[in-house]
């Protein structure tokens, strides 16, 4: 978001307060400019013959935007047979979605196969199983490398006991069960968590991967999964994704040489890709000033954005109302009845009860991890799209939180004798 002659604005000049003019309060606004601008920067940054970028749509599911990233060339990485079936209906090739889930059902994964997707193995149980119900279905294998990352212990997800992917150390079973079936590995996998501070644990993983590789006969990929971390802060860190691409590019394309065969180098970006294009905008209802704090109690909570209650997740927050003017700290809380901080000590410029806040950062792994806690609706959602807005998702309403009750009506006042 820019700041233009005290007033922020949105690519092709949209101003964000005539947005919640107009859709209501609060409200998740994302600027499709940021999404193709993240696409081409990591695009870009890679010097492969085949390169394949993959959005990992549970950073932001809107059909809208699977639908623009397949405009912009973008594969599809899903977690779950409902994501298969949303990537389908948004127009991805069957071969362009690749599914990835963990600790999920046999049935499921039969689920997958039936629709064509890629189909990622990530357990070695399964992947027995697969291969006698399946061994004319190609698959990618997960490989867990034990490499430490990830910004905190929910997301990272390679270290020794993670419950992803299968061991490195237990590729002689891998390979047993290859033969043993006759499956035919075509990817080889590996995804270290979220927020990658450096290209040192991405190369270190890459070369794992390569040993692991080397191994297998039919491969036609390798996807190095994600974790691109983008700055939350001012001068915050940000994987140095030319850096990284320079890097891995040159082992890349060394490796396939050796190989023998141009395999494609794939990635599964999520919050690279949404987070920056996404706003959130919420109305300060109260000013309240306790003994130590000024709060700013605005309408919203950890319902509609609980990455910074649930991962201590920093948002950046400003006062779109007042540009100028003397900034004060406050304590930003939300309205549900527990505490929902969602910032703490922020330098705002002085607010005044009916101001809108804006959340930065809020476009990956937000709205799609809102709820209806407290009986509140979710928030309505903009896309901007080349210098227009369009409203790609109403505004809960009273029906939406009973649609999926079941009113038994059966219950008599009790009698007092
Ligand atoms: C969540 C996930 C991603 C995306 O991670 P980001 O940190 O959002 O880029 C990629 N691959 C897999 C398998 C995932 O589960």
């Amino acid at each position: 978001m820019l700041l233009k002659e005290h007033q922020y604005e949105l690519s092709g000049g949209v101003n964000p307060l005539d947005l919640v003019d107009q859709y209501g309060c609060p409200l998740y606004v994302y600027d499709t400019a940021i999404m193709k601008r993240q696409y081409h920067q990591l695009f870009n940054a890679f010097s492969v013959p085949k390169l394949k970028l993959n959005y990992a749509c549970k950073a932001l599911t809107n059909i809208n935007v699977l639908k623009y990233f397949k405009s912009l060339g973008s594969g599809l990485d899903t977690v779950s047979i409902q994501e298969v079936w949303m990537g389908l209906k948004a127009g991805f090739a069957p071969e362009d979605i690749i599914y990835t889930p963990n600790c999920v059902s046999m049935e499921e994964i039969g689920m997958a196969v039936k629709e064509g997707v890629k189909i990622n193995i990530d357990n070695t149980s399964i992947l027995e199983e697969f291969g006698q119900a399946y061994p004319e279905v190609p698959i990618c294998i997960r490989i867990n490398p034990h490499i430490m990352a990830g910004g905190s212990s929910k997301i990272s997800v390679g270290h020794i006991d993670s419950k992803f992917g299968i061991s490195v150390h237990q590729i002689p079973l891998v390979l047993r069960l290859v033969k043993a079936t006759g499956l035919k590995v075509e990817g080889i996998h590996m995804h270290t968590g979220s927020d990658i501070l450096d290209a040192g644990v991405f190369l270190q993983g890459a070369e794992i991967l390569f040993q692991v590789a080397q191994e297998f006969e039919d491969l036609n990929y390798i996807d190095f999964g994600s974790g691109f971390k983008v700055p939350y802060k001012e001068g915050g860190i940000a994987t140095d994704i030319e850096d990284l691409g320079e890097q891995l590019s040159e082992r890349f394309n060394a490796f396939s040489k050796k190989y023998g065969k141009e395999l494609t180098l794939m990635f599964e970006p999520g919050k690279f890709l949404v987070s920056q294009s996404g706003y959130f905008f919420v109305k300060v209802n109260v000013v309240k000033q306790t003994t130590s704090t000024v709060f700013a109690g605005v309408d919203s909570g950890l319902n509609h954005l609980i990455r910074p209650m649930f991962y201590d997740a920093y948002h950046e927050i400003v006062n779109v109302s007042r540009t100028t003017g003397k900034n004060r700290i406050y304590t930003v809380v939300g309205y549900i009845c527990e505490t929902d901080t969602f910032g703490v000590n922020r330098r705002l410029t002085e607010v005044q009860e009916g101001d809108i806040l804006c959340f930065k950062n809020a476009g990956a792994y937000c709205s799609t991890m809102a709820s209806n806690y407290n009986s509140r609706y979710r928030p309505a959602e903009v896309m901007v799209h080349e210098g227009n807005a369009h409203l790609i998702r109403e505004r809960d309403n009273f029906e939406d939180l009973l649609k999926k009750q079941v009113d038994l009506n059966i219950f008599e006042p009790l009698k007092v004798k």
